[in-house]
């Protein structure tokens, strides 16, 4: 195949890429976004393939098949598991790209300009620190390794030193990249980084931390475009390393919290309650009753959260909403920046059970509805919905812009018991006088609600 044709194949994937982007902005056209991303992916592979410099396909069947082994089982974890499956995607991705960088440089080392040494290292450097650390990542949201934050005195200067003596090596090598002695330290120091970098950081962090790891993986893909003169690579790698950024700027908004707070803030360690002593109590109501004062209402604002999702109780809620609407109660959902535990994971599982988009409301137009709405139903959403962040300085939500539940008339809340959510810490919401306590698992006390308006109907 000629390169010219190649790289019209690799110009049409490039805008395959970057409509991709576009259309999985918003919900309506996000499927579209999957499938054309899927075939800027396959026109990719199908020009890279078609390469005149191939000169043996056997590894590359190797590799695709092996690829797929892992692939395929990895498409099946469930929505609750996108974190930790994107996390080792990074690696994956990460390590690709750390590999290529480190075959290339001890295939070329003598006759490399110093561009191409330092587009080298930086692959090599975010490739295997973005490799252990998403490894990481992976260990303490699949709840492998211990998820609250480890840390110790010194530690952010320990890292530094060891983040320091990795760059100044790679500066030593692009000053002379043919002391090859040097570079496995680079590579050292880069994967010890990866690991000692994400200890610190709390399992509550990690989303956020996972979305700047795909920016620090898309870099290194970017950089390995400039090393093998690919401009797919780097248009591409640039793609990835900006929306993940961009990603985590908007995480990191969404909980009033800064990159520098979330990467050095141990946030999530255990706090002391500052409830002990005092007694709270909170009052639990049956599903009758909640069928009841549900069927009561002119309004009811859902509020969904991450218990919802790992009860998996969507089509459950869309069937609650469907019963109450029947009876002339508007229903409507309020869906939180950070509800769950990837943006946009709300709107993806109720998109699934088939709720009608308009019936969505983003955080600013609930929040303005509350103060009329006769029921908030709170199911498996907790920090988000929590008082506190609005008026306890000492809180660690304090400031994270939530969805102002405790205005409405009345609020019920589905969860299985008091414990508390992602952040660690109590919810005063449950014991304000307006609370309504549902006990249960998310999907057993929805249908069980669906089943009593059924009854009494
Ligand atoms: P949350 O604060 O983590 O609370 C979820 C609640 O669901 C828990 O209190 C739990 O209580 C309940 N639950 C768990 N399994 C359940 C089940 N099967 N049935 C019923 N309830 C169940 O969740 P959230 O309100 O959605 O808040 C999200 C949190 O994640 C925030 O702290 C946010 O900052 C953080 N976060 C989100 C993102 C993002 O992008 N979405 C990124 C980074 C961090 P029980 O155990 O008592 O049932």
């Amino acid at each position: 195949m000629t390169n010219s044709f190649i790289e019209a194949v690799y110009l049409a994937a490039a805008a395959a890429f970057i409509l991709a982007l576009k259309w999985l902005s918003s919900v309506q056209t996000a499927r579209r976004g999957v499938l054309i991303g899927a075939l800027g992916m396959a026109l990719a592979i199908g020009g890279t393939l078609a390469s005149p410099e191939i000169v043996s396909y056997q590894w590359i069947g190797f590799a695709f098949v092996l690829g797929s082994v892992i692939g395929v089982p990895m498409a099946m974890m469930p929505m609750t598991a996108v974190p930790q499956r994107t996390a080792l995607s990074h690696a994956f991705g990460a390590l690709a790209a750390a590999l290529v960088g480190t075959a290339e440089y001890y295939l070329r080392s003598h006759e490399l300009t110093r561009f191409t040494m330092a587009a080298l290292a930086l692959e090599v450097l975010l490739g295997f620190l973005t490799f252990t650390a998403s490894l990481m990542a992976f260990g303490k949201l699949q709840e492998i390794l211990p998820t609250r934050p480890i840390t110790y005195r010194g530690q952010n200067v320990v890292n530094l030193a060891i983040f320091a003596a990795a760059f100044a090596v790679a500066v030593l090598l692009v000053l002379d990249p043919a002391r090859s002695a040097l570079f496995p330290a680079m590579a050292a120091l880069a994967l010890v980084f990866g690991v000692l970098f994400i200890i610190p950081i709390g399992g509550a962090d990690m989303p956020t931390v996972i979305s700047l790891l795909n920016s620090y993986a898309g870099l290194a893909a970017a950089a390995m475009g400039f090393v093998l003169n690919n401009k797919l690579l780097i248009i591409a790698g640039s793609l990835d390393g900006s929306s993940g950024l961009i990603l985590s700027v908007i995480m990191c908004r969404a909980m009033n919290r800064s990159f520098r707070n979330v990467l050095f803030g141990a946030f999530g360690q255990v706090q002391p309650t500052a409830a002990a002593g005092e007694q709270k109590t909170a009052r639990s109501a049956s599903p009758e009753e909640a069928a009841g004062i549900l069927e009561a209402a002119s309004s009811v604002m859902i509020v969904p959260g991450y218990g919802m999702a790992v009860a998996q109780a969507q089509h459950k809620v869309r069937e609650l909403a469907d019963a109450l609407t029947k009876r002339g109660v508007e229903v409507r959902y309020a869906i939180h920046p950070v509800a769950g535990r990837m943006p946009g994971h709300m709107n993806v599982l109720l998109a699934e059970a088939d709720v009608p988009y308009d019936k969505l409301l983003e955080m600013e137009d609930a929040n303005s509805e509350m103060g009329q709405v006769d029921v908030a139903l709170v199911i498996g959403a907790n920090d988000v919905t929590n008082p506190a962040a609005r008026h306890d300085k000492g809180s660690p939500v304090y400031g994270m812009p939530i969805l102002d539940v405790d205005k409405a008339r009345t609020v019920m809340v589905i969860k299985r018991g008091m414990s508390p959510g992602f952040a660690g810490i109590e919810n005063e919401l449950f014991y304000l006088d307006k609370t309504l306590m549902l006990f249960g698992d998310a999907k057993a006390f929805v249908t069980g609600l669906v089943k009593e308006l059924a009854a009494g109907h």
